[in-house]
């Protein structure tokens, strides 16, 4: 599944939304903003779910910048579409965010207008306000959800099992804690 995701009040937030945790002055010098938290944990659940992360902005931030601060944080980021690439390929008339034109199936934007757009356009969006602070399990929660209904994305897209240590781990836990009780 690929899913595309907003930049502003989306991924980046005014100062009275968390940020990701202190990065180092070298990073901060080449990429001054800084990502909303939860934003790392959320980029690695979807990758799970072998997502293909996305980044639809009507900023003009660069296709290099974006990918490499991105990068920097451990997030893949598989295309951009900026104001630029938008125009090229939907123009000036349509609507300002146009996903199915790139082959996305879910966009996650805070903008209501972009929710009636997708409403009157036919694609997917997921809003996310900038103060909700479950907002990446409702991302996860919708993502699921849109797995589990398509029996091709399911076969494909379901999360993967937990490693076979981890599915192994409480059971052995308890019988050392049942050996501990032996005399
Ligand atoms: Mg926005």
């Amino acid at each position: 599944m690929r899913i595309s995701f907003d930049i502003d009040d989306t991924l980046v937030c005014d100062a009275s939304v968390p940020t990701e945790r202190e990065i180092s002055r070298w990073r901060r010098w080449r990429y001054p903003e800084r990502l909303r938290r939860g934003t790392e944990s959320l980029m690695a659940a979807l990758v799970r779910r072998r997502c293909k992360i996305w980044i639809y902005t009507s900023s003009d931030r660069s296709t290099h910048y974006l990918k490499s601060w991105f990068g920097s944080c451990g997030i893949q980021v598989e295309g951009v579409i900026n104001r630029t690439v938008h125009e090229r390929k939907v123009g000036l008339r349509g609507p300002s965010k146009y996903p199915p034109a790139f082959g996305i199936d879910l966009h996650v934007d805070d903008s209501p207008g972009v929710a009636m757009e997708g409403a009157e356009h036919r694609f997917e969006v997921l809003t996310v306000a900038p103060d909700d602070p479950d907002w990446t399990a409702r991302i996860l929660a919708e993502v699921d959800a849109r797995i589990r209904a398509n029996p091709y994305w399911h076969a494909r897209f379901a999360p993967r099992p937990a490693p076979a240590i981890e599915r192994f781990l409480p059971s052995l836990t308890q019988a050392l804690r049942w050996m501990a009780a032996t005399p």
